[in-house]
């Protein structure tokens, strides 16, 4: 009988466990309410949108604006776009935004907010302390992202930025890559010399 109990107990547990920590950790976006008129699209919450992941209207419009390839102005709680655009269409980059400039990749939290380091905007969390460089192109660092970054290695990276000291600039997860003699724009092959906390050096690997 009381082998029994244990195991009631105990599928109790499981049943109740996972719910309840999945319920506490959902991150709620508000879903994109919007009317069209002609050529033209209102999102009538954006506002609301924009309070529950924390950032600043004007970013994530600008960021909206690049991925639709629609110009739109902010008007108040609503944003208009010049082109008739779906809820899914507009649902989707606002995920992309959230992605990439909103979740802590190491906790998954969306507790977080964007610093800046030199030209670099670093993605601070706030529940684990977790710091990595935004903006990065998911198509380079798909591969190698989440895995610690190894000195010796050898990374295929893009250069983003150009450093006071004329270094290109590659980011990889969070880590920022310093590496001499190599242009803004240029996808280069980069052997990791060292690296200090999320700070990298390295050179062009030819093979
Ligand atoms: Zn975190």
């Amino acid at each position: 009988m009381a082998e029994y109990d244990y195991e009631a107990l105990l599928k109790q547990a499981k049943e109740k466990l996972p719910k309840g920590v999945a319920k506490e950790e959902r991150f709620q976006i508000p879903g994109v309410d919007l009317f069209t008129e002609g050529k033209i699209t209102v999102v009538k919450n954006f506002g609301d949108i924009v309070e529950s992941i924390r950032r600043e209207p004007a970013d994530l419009m600008a960021f909206l604006q690049r991925e639709l390839g629609t110009p739109g102005n902010i008007d108040g709680k609503r944003a208009t776009f010049k082109s008739r655009l779906g809820v899914k269409q507009i649902e989707s980059r606002i995920q992309a935004y959230v992605n990439t400039f909103v979740m802590c990749s190491e906790c998954k939290r969306p507790d977080t907010h964007l610093v800046k380091d030199g030209r670099v905007d670093i993605l601070e969390c706030e529940a684990c302390g977790a710091r990595r460089p935004v903006g990065v192109r998911k198509t380079f660092t798909s591969q190698q992202t989440r895995a610690a970054l190894v000195a010796g290695n050898v990374y295929e990276v893009m250069i983003q930025d150009i450093g006071s000291k004329g270094d290109g600039i590659a980011k990889i997860d969070k880590y920022i890559i310093y590496i001499p003699g190599t242009a803004k724009g240029s996808v280069v092959k980069v052997k990791i010399s060292n690296i200090h906390g999320n700070v990298a050096y390295g050179n062009v690997f030819v093979e």
